[in-house]
């Protein structure tokens, strides 16, 4: 059983924050800010490529109601809600989850930023393979 399996079924300790039938919020054990919860599915899928759309929706709505409720709390001024998928992407445990990552302002202990490059550009006939 993978690590998040195991907090799902209560083998592991967590500082809940959400529960109900199919999904589990938690706080992160290395908060990259205050406030940076998990939001996982009880059942086990590897990562957000892997798991069914009514899950991924429904930890988004999930997402939604925490970020509402941490605005009175932490008085955050952003968020950021992510999944990182394999280890390319940084993915560290492999059983599917949301970052709800609560940002603050520059200092908040989080460097994250979208630094595009030209270099990155595709060509227009790749980008036209691309449609679906
Ligand atoms: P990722 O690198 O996107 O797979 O993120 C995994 C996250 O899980 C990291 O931010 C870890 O700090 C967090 N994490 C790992 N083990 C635990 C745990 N037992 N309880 C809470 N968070 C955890």
């Amino acid at each position: 059983m993978c690590v998040f399996c195991k907090i799902a079924a209560g083998e592991i300790p967590c500082t809940k924050v959400y529960e109900d039938e199919h999904v589990l919020a938690f706080l992160d054990i290395n908060p990259v800010t205050q406030g940076h919860t998990l939001i996982i599915p009880k059942k086990h899928a590897d990562d957000f490529t892997q798991c069914p759309s009514y899950l991924v929706a429904r930890m988004h709505g999930i997402a939604r109601k925490l970020a509402k409720h941490y605005d009175a709390i932490l008085k955050p001024k952003g968020y950021h809600f992510l999944s990182n998928a394999k280890p390319a992407a940084g993915q560290s445990v492999f059983h599917v989850h949301f970052h709800l990552i609560p940002r603050y302002d520059a200092t908040d202990g989080l460097d994250f930023a979208f630094r595009g490059t030209e270099r990155h550009k595709l060509d227009p006939a790749t980008q036209k393979k691309l449609h679906l």
